[in-house]
């Protein structure tokens, strides 16, 4: 974390890492530990590394694709997909649900189901293994694969209660024109999925409206700009729609000024349930668990307020009857014992 305030004055309070945590706003691709992609990337003799910054929102994106292009073939992604995993896992992370962008290396090593395939068995391998529950978010790019979100979502649909729990959209929101991939979410949703939107980050409140208008979306990943609109904010919290929020991140592509000045304050203020998330940890350097070091040490929160952002988790994510019982117990033990 680059946070002079945090490094010289760390606030005392319970341990983050053992805190119960549902990271539910996570690209798979954006979130390999950074050590396997450099050990990935030398065996091609290819000295990868991360950009200090990003002077815009397209450069990110244009970074993002440079490491799913260092996968040559499908037993070097499952091995990516299981070190993700074992590395959530000791961050405390009880519920993983990685956003999975399949069109990223189909068709260059397999088609879209065996890519598919390749991955939702490697990371539900990893969960078994490390103990940890993981539930694919099946991810369509909503700027580059509208003719092939019918068959994402079909894809989606057919792993259902097998290693998919939601169907997402991400991209460039102005919005996106997301009525577009309404057909897509239709599918998924029929299939008992949540269908989860990349929506207020780039794009203001019409993008928060369309992603819940014209996709359905029950969940939003951002939503920060929301806080712009008070009817918007109304709207979230009556229904209750959470916003996987990821500060760091939004700092490090501009979307919020600062992280003391991060909106999700404003939102759970308004009564929306917001979740706390690291989007792309291998690009902006800080972890889910940093994630809750800003919000004690920058936004001042309790660590009941931590566990009541934690226990957000329990409510929106696709996890199962058993992890959710288990994880409500851990909370509660977690806020019970006496800080460290
Ligand atoms: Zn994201």
């Amino acid at each position: 974390m680059d946070n002079e305030r945090s490094a010289e004055h760390p606030v005392a309070g319970r341990d983050l890492v053992a805190l119960p945590k549902a990271h539910v706003h996570v690209h798979l691709d954006g979130s390999y530990p950074l050590a396997a992609v450099r050990a990935l990337a030398a065996k091609r003799g290819i000295d990868f590394d991360v950009p200090r910054s990003f002077p815009d929102v397209w450069s990110f994106f244009a970074a993002y694709v440079t490491m799913p292009a260092l996968v040559d073939h499908l037993a070097d992604l499952a091995g990516l997909c299981a070190e993700l995993v074992r590395a959530e896992a000791a961050k405390g992370v009880w519920y993983l649900e990685p956003a999975i962008e399949p069109q990223l290396y189909a068709p260059r090593l397999g088609s879209l189901a065996e890519v598919t395939h390749v991955m939702v068995t490697a990371l539900q391998d990893a969960g078994r293994a490390t103990g940890i529950e993981v539930g694919a978010n099946l991810t369509v790019n909503t700027d580059q694969d509208l003719p092939i979100a019918d068959d994402l979502a079909r894809l989606a649909a057919q792993y259902a209660g097998h290693g998919v729990t939601a169907f997402g959209t991400a991209g460039f929101e102005e919005p996106a024109g997301l009525g577009r991939f309404a057909r897509a979410a239709d599918i998924a949703r029929a299939a008992g999925l949540q269908v989860v939107a990349h929506a207020g980050q780039t794009g203001g409140p019409d993008s928060v409206l369309e992603a819940l208008d014209e996709l359905g979306a029950t969940r939003l990943s951002h939503g920060v700009r929301a806080v712009s609109s008070d009817d918007l904010l109304k709207r979230l919290a009556d229904q209750q729609i959470a916003c996987d929020v990821c500060p760091v991140s939004n700092v490090g592509l501009g979307v919020s000024r600062s992280l003391p000045e991060h909106e999700a304050p404003a939102l759970i203020r308004a009564g929306v349930p917001v979740t706390l998330n690291a989007d792309d940890e291998l690009w902006f350097g800080a972890s889910v668990v940093d994630q809750y070091r800003v919000a004690r040490e920058q936004w001042g929160m309790s660590d009941a307020d931590l566990a009541g952002i934690a226990r957000n988790g329990l409510l929106v994510a696709g996890m199962s009857d058993a992890t959710r019982s288990r994880y409500q117990d851990a909370l509660a033990a977690w806020l019970a014992a006496s800080p460290g």
